[in-house]
């Protein structure tokens, strides 16, 4: 992408926005940043884009600047609907996201990793391979290093391992990984993408643009993550929880086995029980990431090694502590039912699960049939409190209570636990009712389960 020169428009400044303003200038563009934000809380953005002579036009997004643009940069979050998103298309001026500008002005290898769940686990999981086994690499995307923060700063060598969410893949023209991982794929974010068909689309532009030497690894318990092969042209290699795959990752009779290709002799890596991890969506995080690193070429005992101390990330079923018996995890970044109801299932003990947050109108009617039989109480908070209480009720949970604050659920899920129990935070909802993020959400469910 020849940008020398040209008027880029980055509308939506945060994290990615300003890496990928910094991107953009030191490919010679001529930058504008734009955020409706009012000027006051754009401050450090600021500081470190108006050095670099870009302006940063705030508190609203007026059409005029468009005037003479000849590429948008779009933050992931921002609908095409947004008027000034709508314009520009109606203009017939590309809109990109800064995932794919990042993939443009790099030649560094990338694997990207999406799914509607686990992605961030195994991204990380993938990345802690790469280290195990002294190879460069970074992980960045949706977790936190933008891409284009990456690109700048990284060696052309390292390897680029990338969460990839369905928002950043809407906006790509061009994006190709080498290895794209896809994990799952349920009905999430109907809202931005507006159906099901759509939301699948966006994540197929993971391995659409892919080739013959390319690698895609599927998921081949999802019906959905199936079909992908059939918008590709890479080598497609499997993981599954269920049986034996022709060529690819999995379990069986307790073991994980690695078959490179078809009519190759499988593998044994190694028993489950040495697994640090724990819950059966994440067997399928580690399933996915093992074929993703062997793929790459991390060696088999790198792998192995890292399965066996690699014990999760922040805010994802985090064992905080246990008080009087009782067990409390955060899985605060549960911020969708199904993700809620993985951690529901993953812990083998009678639980009191705080839930609610923001109301999305999420169908309620799996996770509530998830909590029959193995939910002791829930305590009802946030936004969508009477409708997560309400999915209590019709799975007969003896013990349903809505709290007033969140130090009040707190308070209220130690009283209603016993010896052997767990207290689960897994709110099946986003935090953004209360709280700035889930990390905040997590952090404060930490201190309060730490003064108990
Ligand atoms: P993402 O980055 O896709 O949001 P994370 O790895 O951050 O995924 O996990 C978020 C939450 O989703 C976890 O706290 C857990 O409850 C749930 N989860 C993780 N992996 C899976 C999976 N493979 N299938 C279903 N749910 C999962």
């Amino acid at each position: 992408m020849d940008l020398k020169n040209q008027r880029v428009l980055v509308v939506g400044l945060a994290r990615s926005g300003v890496a990928a303003a910094k991107l953009l200038h030191k490919k010679g563009a001529q930058v504008v940043a734009n955020d409706a934000s009012p000027r006051e809380s754009l401050r450090s953005e600021i500081e470190t884009l108006q050095p670099l002579g870009i302006p940063v036009v705030s508190d609203g997004h007026p059409f005029t600047l468009l005037d003479s643009v000849s590429l948008i940069v779009k933050n992931p979050g921002i609908p095409y609907h947004m008027p000034l998103i709508a314009e520009a298309l109606a203009r017939s001026i590309p809109i990109v996201t800064e995932v794919e500008l990042a993939f443009q002005s790099t030649t560094a290898p990338i694997i990207g990793i999406t799914g509607s769940n686990g992605k961030t686990t195994t991204t990380t999981l993938v990345g802690a391979m790469f280290l195990e086994a002294d190879i460069p690499a970074r992980v960045a995307g949706n977790i936190g290093l933008p891409l284009s923060e990456a690109v700048l700063t990284a060696q052309d060598e390292t390897v680029l391992i990338v969460e990839l969410s369905s928002f950043q893949l809407q906006g790509t023209s061009e994006f190709r990984p080498r290895i794209a991982t896809v994990l799952n794929l349920y009905p999430a974010h109907l809202d931005y993408h507006g159906s099901f068909e759509a939301y699948a689309r966006a994540k197929e532009n993971i391995c659409t643009r892919q080739g013959p030497m390319d690698r895609l690894i599927l998921n081949m318990d999802n019906e959905h993550v199936r079909h992908f092969a059939d918008h590709s042209r890479a080598k497609v290699a499997w993981f599954s929880r269920l049986a034996p795959v022709p060529c690819g990752v999995y379990a069986y009779e307790n073991h994980i086995y690695v078959r490179e290709a078809e009519g190759v002799e499988p593998i044994c890596l190694l028993s489950i029980d040495k697994i640090q991890l724990p819950g059966s969506h994440n067997l399928e995080n580690i399933l996915a990431a093992t074929a993703t690193a062997f793929y790459a070429g991390v060696p088999i005992d790198a792998i192995t090694a890292t399965l066996q101390t690699f014990r999760g990330v922040e805010h994802r079923l985090e064992y905080v502590r246990s008080v009087n018996g009782v067990d409390y995890y955060n899985d605060s970044k549960a911020t969708n039912p199904k993700a809620a109801l993985s951690a529901i299932r993953a812990l083998d003990k009678p639980l009191v699960v705080l839930l609610g947050g923001l109301e999305r109108g999420d169908d309620l009617k799996e996770l509530s049939d998830g909590m029959r039989g193995c939910v002791k109480a829930v305590i009802a908070l946030g936004q969508s409190r009477e409708r997560m209480a309400d999915a209590a009720r019709q799975a007969s949970v003896p013990n349903v209570h809505i709290a007033a604050s969140f130090a009040e659920a707190v308070a209220l899920a130690a009283g209603a636990a016993q010896r052997g129990d767990a207290v689960l935070l897994s709110p099946a909802a986003a935090s953004w009712d209360q709280f700035k993020s889930f990390e905040e959400r997590g952090s404060i469910f930490k201190e309060l389960v730490n003064k108990l």
